[in-house]
């Protein structure tokens, strides 16, 4: 296993509370029900302070490349909660210089006017959940902002970040090829250095589980990512993972890392940490519930689960990650960051080459286009025990 301090390492840290919950989610999210003045911030801020310190003896040595500040939305803490939480993190993590401080925000009004605040804090890059253009389809997926507002908040953030992202969704409930044109070109006038387009899912346990939108079928789905494709690339964008766009010079650096299969350490409740020692690679998750995480973190027990990634797990785990990355990464990054042979996946490799999902570069790990299509069936090949191999 390789010595931890190699790996890059990166923070994330969760803020759990949204206005509502949209009928698709299935992040940790809680509608917060009192008025914005009662959120408890400075307690949050006091958990997420205790969180890091009983978490500093498993980096210690190590320096932060990226923090994300996620969730939730985490633009319904004020500038002054991201300046102290901040502040806060780096007395006691040694950031690198230029790291890469990604916050998440939602397009409402009196959020976009805190952007410029959020700036001065020491956020460098905003991430900004728009989802649509289209009021039809913000309502669809209950969002409480509207396309004016999207409009408006992306003017903010390009006034007040060098680096900043749009989200947006397709396969939206009743929409066409011609709606998702439209989002794009919408997105595109803004001039964004990045831009995530995820297609929606109906997951587990969502509204839309219980009561399902009509969507459009998997072909009309397969025709919109193709106009995304071709649209991005014809404006200059790189797609450098399954969801991700980014200009050149622009990709998040944050969610590289998770791909690359770099270490993590999450803070907040729900956060998940993936962190290597010299004998094992550990995942962590804290407690889910917001308040009852911010109980146990004053604690000093913020972790509600922790487990050592076993020898069979991990040829699944690397892949799961870094097949999302278009480009792949170099085949020697599988046996440095989970300490097994890169002969260990020899002949699932082979399975994939022989079957047009792998490159047949040895010196690369990297999905043909094929292979990014049906990723599941790729990934499945490198499943212990699967019975599709
Ligand atoms: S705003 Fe984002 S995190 Fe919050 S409920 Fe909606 S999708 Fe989930």
């Amino acid at each position: 296993m390789p010595e931890n301090v190699a790996l890059p390492l990166s923070l994330y840290v969760h803020l759990p509370w949204c206005l509502s919950k949209c009928p698709y989610c299935d992040f940790n999210s809680h509608a917060w029900r009192g008025s914005l003045r009662e959120l408890p911030e400075a307690r949050y801020l006091d958990a997420l302070q205790a969180d890091l310190e009983a978490s500093l003896p498993n980096v210690r040595g190590r320096s932060v490349s990226t923090v994300f500040i996620g969730g939730g939305t985490p633009s319904l803490f004020s500038p002054d909660a991201i300046e102290r939480l901040l502040a806060t993190i780096r007395a006691r993590l040694r950031v690198a210089p230029g790291a890469e401080v990604t916050m998440e925000a939602n397009p409402g009004t009196f959020e976009a006017q805190r952007f410029a605040a959020y700036a001065q804090a020491g956020v460098t890059r905003l991430s900004i959940g728009v989802q649509s253009f289209s009021d039809d389809a913000l309502r669809a997926l209950g969002r409480v902002h509207d396309a004016r507002q999207a409009r408006a908040a992306i003017e903010e953030a390009a006034r007040s970040f060098a680096s900043f992202n749009i989200d947006l969704m397709y396969a939206l409930p009743g929409q066409t090829l011609q709606g998702l044109r439209d989002d794009l070109a919408s997105a595109l006038a803004f001039g964004p250095p990045h831009l995530s387009l995820y297609h929606l899912t109906i997951e587990p346990a969502t509204a839309f589980a219980k009561r399902p939108p009509p969507l459009p079928d998997d072909d009309l789905s397969a025709d919109m990512l193709a106009l995304a494709g071709d649209t991005l690339g014809a404006a200059g964008f790189e797609r450098y993972e399954v969801s991700a766009w980014a200009r050149p010079g622009a990709r998040c650096r944050h969610n590289l890392n998770y791909w690359e299969f770099g270490d993590y350490l999450g803070i907040g409740a729900g956060a998940h940490g993936k962190l290597t020692f010299h004998d094992r690679i550990v995942r962590e998750a804290r407690v889910r519930q917001p308040e009852r995480y911010v109980d146990a973190a004053l604690a000093a027990s913020a972790i509600g689960e922790e487990r050592i990634v076993s020898c069979d797990e991990l040829p699944f785990e690397f892949m799961l990650n870094a097949l999302r990355l278009t480009e792949g990464v170099p085949a020697a990054w599988f046996s440095e960051r989970t300490g097994q042979s890169v002969a260990a996946i020899g002949r699932e490799r082979a399975r994939a080459v022989e079957r047009g999902l792998l490159e047949a570069d040895p010196t690369r790990i990297r999905a043909t286009p094929l292979g990014l299509r049906f990723l599941n069936d790729l990934l499945g090949l490198f499943l212990k025990n699967d019975d599709r191999r």
